[in-house]
């Protein structure tokens, strides 16, 4: 999402006449949009701001700007503005009313609705696979979570607007829709009485493009109708982000989460039984408040159980605002990090095997740009997102037929055929 909100930020200033610069010495304004989820993205942004030359405006936006507000302002002299996640569509007045007359200052308010952007091709990170939030905010209260102190309570978008952006994407070319949001499975358009599984099934049967996907759903919901949905319409890609957190179910009620292991268990075999092609990832955090041995041994079995095609992984971060911040931090760094890389070594393990089953078979994938070390090979995704990289002058945006040759647990690669 904060790929897509610098989308929007670009496409406004763009509008007004800024030039994107790709040299950070040549900016007079930096823009620094920023993410607050663990410590370290936090702190890494206050390095940066030192980090930059004389002369130069700070701009600090996003979820950190959010959460700090006039805290930034005072912590460092060097920032100018302080942009909050809902009033990014007013960037262009702060840059002309603010920066030119040399005035600092700080907007975090949170406004109850849904202000309509749409970014053009041209300020979009790529022109082949287009990001369309669908919603933002989270209602979850997950206890770990700054997310809904910093995006809000959830809004969603129109269904009609997004069917725009859809459509405004697949006239431009674009191959591949990615519905955002902090919550995509709660999403509706009460007014018309739309659900989340008819927008999904509105999009793969009349916008035209091959994959749509859909990031984050929150795995609480059981989700019967998804299944359906996907099983009637081959271009919602067979890939799921489905954040488990815990395989164990003491640690998840501490998390407020609202399912247990094994209630995730059986919605993940229900997907597989039904589309027996289907693929997950997930989250998973490691050292929360009293995880014990036995608990982070329940995660390592339900990863194995599950067989993701990737993860991400993260050591237990104490965020503002949040209830976990009552519970004692009470482990050791030293066993949070142990934990965390067995996490991985399991996960790595499993990637390798899976990986190595495709070797000798031929996969179709979607080629997303050139890579920018090799000059003749180009980097391609699957339907599951894995990485394929292969010798090419394909474009990006073509579709490919690929006989894998070699595999890593991160990375195939293979020949055109
Ligand atoms: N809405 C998504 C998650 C959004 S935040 C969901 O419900 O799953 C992205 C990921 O950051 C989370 O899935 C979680 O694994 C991680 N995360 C969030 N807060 C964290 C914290 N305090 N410490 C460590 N990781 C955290
Ligand atoms: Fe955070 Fe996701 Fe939980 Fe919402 S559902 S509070 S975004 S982890």
């Amino acid at each position: 999402m904060n790929v897509n909100d610098s989308e929007r930020i670009r496409h406004i200033l763009k509008k007004k006449g800024f030039v994107d610069v790709q040299d950070e010495d040549k900016a007079d304004i930096i823009i620094i949009n920023t993410c607050a989820v663990r410590e370290k993205p936090q702190q890494k942004v206050f390095s940066y701001v030192g980090r930059v030359g004389k002369g130069k405006k700070v701009v600090i936006a996003g979820c950190v700007a959010q959460s700090e507000g006039l805290n930034l302002l005072k912590k460092d002299k060097k920032v100018n503005f302080v942009i909050g996640t809902h009033q990014y569509y007013k960037i262009d007045s702060i840059f002309e009313n603010c920066l030119k007359e040399n005035k600092n200052g700080v907007d975090v308010e949170f406004s109850k609705e849904w202000k309509e952007i749409i970014p053009d091709i041209n300020t979009r990170e790529s022109k082949v696979y287009g990001y369309i939030s669908i919603m933002e905010g989270c209602n979850n209260f997950c206890s770990y979570c700054i997310v809904p102190f910093t995006r809000g309570r959830e809004k969603h978008r129109p269904f009609k607007d997004i069917v725009k952006e859809a459509e405004y994407l697949s006239y431009n070319g674009y191959k591949e829709i990615i519905l955002l949001g902090q919550n995509v499975n709660s999403w509706e358009d009460k007014k018309e009485g739309i659900k989340f599984v008819d927008l999904l099934s509105y999009i793969a049967t009349n916008i035209n493009v091959k994959w749509v996907r859909f990031i984050t759903s929150y795995p609480g919901y059981y989700d019967n109708e998804l299944i359906e949905v996907m099983a009637k319409h081959r271009s919602i890609a067979r890939h799921i982000h489905f954040p488990a957190q815990s395989g164990s179910t003491r640690i998840l009620k501490r998390m407020n989460r609202t399912y247990t292991r094994e209630q995730y268990l059986k919605m993940i075999f229900d997907f597989k039984k039904n589309l027996p092609d289907v693929k997950f990832s997930s989250d998973f955090i490691v050292g929360f408040p009293s995880e014990n041995e036995n608990d982070f041994n329940l995660t390592l079995s339900l990863i194995q159980e599950v067989e993701y095609e990737s993860i991400f992984s993260f050591v237990y971060s104490p965020r503002k605002h949040t209830k976990a911040l009552l519970l004692k931090d009470d482990l050791d760094m030293k066993v949070k990090k142990q934990r965390l890389y067995k996490l991985q070594e399991v996960q790595r393990d499993i990637q390798l095997i899976n990986n190595e089953k495709l070797i000798g078979r031929v996969v179709e994938v979607l080629v997303v740009k050139r890579n920018p070390k090799k000059i003749d090979e180009v980097i391609a995704r699957t339907e599951s997102y894995r990485v394929v990289n292969f010798e090419s002058d394909a474009k990006p945006g073509e579709f490919k037929k690929i006989l894998i040759e070699n595999v890593g647990p991160y990375s195939l690669r293979g020949k055109e055929i």
